[in-house]
């Protein structure tokens, strides 16, 4: 590779092609050069910063301002950790103090490095690597994915079953670590102070009779074994040529001696999980034979379930760990199963709630979706029945909406009411609201109608609901008279506002819902409401009631999809149709 004519260096996409042309010609064109990895080399320290200044102080201070100024407290982080995270308290609190003591450790290293590099380099620290155990889905990554996000180090997850011993097919684990330097963009010291997260680790475990697995559960845990020890990672990948055709191009490239190519493991934080079907056994075993660790404790211990919060080193052995490995995890702590009351707390009042994925879906093609408690206490029993833990709610919820996130997007539903009937019957109520109308896919027609109740809102402060069957109406009128559906509402709700004021004024409502009725006799239709509003003024002084409910939620639930209607009194045809406003009309 070879500078320009200018003497400007190639950029990593000229690289790049001129690697895969050279591929190409050489050994055909099934032999391909992919360019993937190059831009997190691109990012490496001393690649990008070609002036030479500027960029490093950058980092530093980037750096100075995060983990090497580390200042939480073990109860903040579990205070950050309870807004997202149901239930796991005793795992919260582990992992909290376990993260203190682990960048407290590095904060303070760090410093007397800086006065005394030799004393810093031979002072002796257990590092504090969890272990955690606990089923699928009930918030082992959630946690650690938080924590690392909340002290901004970088954070890696990987399968323990993906890996092999380096030699065997399957991923290196050295990877890992390099991946470390990719999310911490390039910034190797960052990437030493990072967190990697390893799951199914019970899957590396040694068993009795399977040897194939038994030699790579062993050698895993052995290569293992050394990234928690310490160790030096080269930053390119022996096995990939592309990085090691990098390599060779830095080296050519020259002047950036000063750039790392190995990362140090020392203070790369592990933590590892799994469920470990069986452990509990094994304890109990132990315990039954009268083992330390329970010498004193009841037996309903036992019975209640906790076993695995027991577990010991040996047990850990017994199930299949070297002893040197498990050795180097020694903080332990177990995440419960989520019940359904727990599931229902996880969609009801954590921050990342499924609800509010769904409410994005949703509102993206123009539904508001709301979700009642009576189907989230549904939702949530069923989730518990699938035994995945909170990843139970997204299987359900998918299964059960899936069909209305088909059909309704482009019709004029503009609002979704998740309930109990919902949950009991979703054809039943997808069929009704296909029967209402509900499946005008004119977008077009949807578009100028909401523009129409924007504006309306805007100006008079009042939100109008348009049933299907209004739009419907809307649509066969302003096809016949030639308007497009903003003008058509504009003209037929010309003097909506007066009426609705007059309304609001009575009863305090907020939201108006607007059937075929209104459209096809706006007055009449305002006129009805009008009268009945006075009639609930009547009553209401009647029994000196001076709060007046205008929010929909607290109300009972109407038939339709939408519970505004139960803001209303009884549609228009249920009415006496002689009945005028006591005002004289304002028609
Ligand atoms: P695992 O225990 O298998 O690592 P995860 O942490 O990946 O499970 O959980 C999957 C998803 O389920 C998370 O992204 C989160 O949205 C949700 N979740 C799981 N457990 C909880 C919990 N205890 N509190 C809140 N949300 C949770």
């Amino acid at each position: 590779m070879s500078k320009d004519d200018d003497g400007n260096m190639p950029t990593p996409e000229e690289i790049t092609r001129k690697l895969s042309d050279f591929m190409k010609a050489n050994f055909g064109e099934t032999v391909s050069f992919t360019s993937n990895v190059m831009p997190s080399f691109g990012a490496q320290p001393g690649a990008t910063d070609e002036s030479g200044d500027g960029g490093d102080s950058v980092v530093e201070e980037k750096r100075d301002r995060s983990i090497f100024e580390f200042d939480y407290l073990p109860r903040d982080i579990k205070a950050h950790l309870d807004r997202y995270v149901i239930r796991q308290e005793e795992a919260k609190k582990v992992l909290s103090i376990a993260v203190c003591d682990h960048y407290n450790h590095a904060k303070y290293l760090r410093r007397l490095a800086k006065v005394d590099p030799d004393e810093a380099r031979q002072i002796e620290f257990a590092k504090q690597n969890v272990i955690v155990v606990g089923p699928t889905g009930v918030g082992k990554t959630y946690l650690v994915k938080h924590i690392a996000e909340l002290i901004g180090v970088p954070f890696v997850k990987a399968d323990a079953t993906k890996f092999s011993e380096t030699g065997y097919v399957g991923a290196d684990v050295d990877d890992l670590v390099r991946e470390l330097v990719r999310k911490a963009d390039g910034d190797v010291e960052l990437a030493e102070y990072g967190i990697i997260y390893i799951d199914e680790v019970d899957k590396i475990a040694t068993q009795g009779s399977m040897i194939g697995r038994d030699v790579s559960g062993r050698g895993v845990q052995t290569t293992l074994l050394k990234l928690m020890e310490e160790t030096e990672v080269s930053l390119r990948n022996p096995n990939d040529m592309q990085s090691q055709m990098q390599a060779m191009f830095d080296m050519t490239k020259g002047g950036k001696s000063g750039a790392k190519n190995t990362i140090n493991t020392r203070h790369i934080l592990f933590i590892v999980s799994g469920a470990f079907s069986g452990l509990d056994k094994i304890v109990n075993r132990r315990a039954r034979q009268g083992a330390i660790g329970f010498a004193g404790e009841s037996r309903e211990i036992l019975e209640e379930g906790e076993l695995l919060a027991h577990a010991e080193t040996q047990d850990f052995i017994e199930y299949g760990f070297e002893a040197e490995f498990i050795g180097r995890l020694p903080v332990r702590v177990v995440c419960e199963q989520l019940a359904a009351p727990d599931l229902f707390q996880i969609m009801k009042g954590s921050e990342g709630s499924l609800i509010r994925q769904y409410e994005r879906e949703f509102e993206a093609f123009g539904i508001k979706v709301d979700f009642r408690d009576d189907a989230l206490e549904k939702i949530s029993e069923f989730a518990a029945k699938e035994k995945t833990g909170a990843r139970g709610l997204m299987t359900v919820c998918e299964r059960l909406l899936r069909n209305f996130k088909f059909e309704l997007p482009g019709t004029s539903v503009s609002e979704l009411i998740v309930d109990g009937e919902l949950v009991n019957d979703p054809e039943a109520k997808l069929a009704r609201l296909r029967e209402s109308g509900a499946t005008i896919s004119d977008t077009k027609l949807v578009g100028e109608i909401n523009a129409f109740r924007r504006l309306f809102t805007e100006q008079h402060g009042v939100r109008l609901v348009f049933e299907p069957d209004a739009v419907a109406a809307i649509s066969e009128k302003s096809q016949a008279r030639d308007l497009n559906g903003l003008e058509l509402c504009q003209e037929v709700f010309r003097d909506f506002q007066f009426g609705v004021k007059l309304i609001q004024k009575n009863t305090g409502q907020e939201t108006f819902v607007l059937t075929r009725a209104a459209v096809d006799d706006p007055d009449r239709f305002l006129s009805n409401l009008v009268v009945a509003s006075y009639a609930g003024r009547e009553t209401k002084a009647e029994d000196e009631k001076v709060a007046i409910e205008s929010d929909a939620d607290h109300l009972p639930e109407g038939p339709g999809f939408t519970s505004h209607e139960a803001d209303l009194p009884p549609a228009p045809s249920d009415q006496d149709p002689d009945a005028s406003p006591p005002t004289g009309g304002f028609a």
